[in-house]
């Protein structure tokens, strides 16, 4: 009830985040953990096993980019666990967490973010993050249907499902 109250005040946002194939393995807690730290609710949350159709739907954006081909490859390497984070400004603070898509920029600019700590490379580099509203609620769409009606419900401690 309180919570309900002050999201008149302070409205919650949506983003989409994504723990990659490389950072799931050997990070997965620790970016959990720093999630929690950040206040973030995690509202859903699923492992899954991209296909090469998903991957290359997820990234449509950047068919045609040298890059498109290995990145597809790469986020079908292993699975994937996939989260709705709200908070208020959750897409910017989201981001922010993240750091810049090239983790030798990152350790230069923000050298506490995710990608500053556990990127591999500029490709393998460990999270994503939806860069705006409109891409948030694309992307929750794709991944989890459309259940706006059902992400004031919290569902931390959740055990993710594995899909596959
Ligand atoms: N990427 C890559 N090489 C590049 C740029 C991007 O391999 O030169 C990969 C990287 O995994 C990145 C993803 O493609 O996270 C999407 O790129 P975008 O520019 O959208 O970066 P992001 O929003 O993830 O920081």
């Amino acid at each position: 009830e309180a919570a309900r109250e002050l999201s008149f005040f302070f409205p919650k946002e949506q983003t989409l985040a994504v723990i990659k194939p490389d950072a799931l393995n050997e990070h997965k807690d620790e970016i959990l953990g720093k999630i929690q730290e950040e206040c973030f609710t995690i509202s859903q949350m699923k492992e899954t096993m991209l296909s090469k159709e998903m991957a290359e739907e997820f990234y449509k954006e950047h068919r045609g980019k040298p890059f498109f081909e290995q990145l597809v490859d790469f986020m079908c390497r292993g699975p994937c666990l996939v989260m709705i984070l709200s908070k208020e400004n959750a897409v910017e603070e989201w981001r922010a967490m993240m750091g810049p898509t090239d983790p030798r920029e990152a350790q230069q600019t923000a050298p506490n973010s995710l990608r500053a700590r556990f990127a591999k490379d500029i490709l393998q580099n460990s999270v994503h993050g939806s860069s705006n509203q409109k891409h948030a609620n694309e992307k929750i769409n794709f991944f989890f249907g459309d259940i706006t009606e059902e992400l004031d419900r919290p569902l931390q401690g959740k055990e993710p499902e594995l899909e596959r």
